[in-house]
């Protein structure tokens, strides 16, 4: 993953490793620690909301996807597994 670099597609902030996401079912945590899935129910959110401008963030919607940033084909593998994965669990 060391080729990977992951930030906001609209205004380039980069997560920094904070609990910023809430689920609908009340979880709170880091998207991008599970590959935006929510830990506490399952759920995938392929949406990812950039943090509010009071943190550095701009606020803009992005598929989670393109916020993966790095050497095309490592990245285009994360994105293919991460896909796979989707494909068994309910999103949104
Ligand atoms: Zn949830
Ligand atoms: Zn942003």
């Amino acid at each position: 993953m060391e080729n990977i670099h992951i930030r906001c597609p609209k205004c380039s902030w980069e997560p920094d490793g904070r609990p910023h996401w809430q689920c609908n079912c009340g979880t709170i945590w880091d998207t991008f620690s599970t590959g935006a899935r929510c830990p506490g129910c399952g759920k995938v959110w392929k949406y990812t909301q950039c943090v509010d401008h009071n943190v550095g963030g701009c606020s803009a919607t992005s598929p989670h996807l393109d916020w993966y940033q790095g050497l095309d084909d490592v990245v285009n593998k994360l994105k293919e597994e991460m896909e796979e994965s989707w494909s068994k669990v309910k999103t949104g």
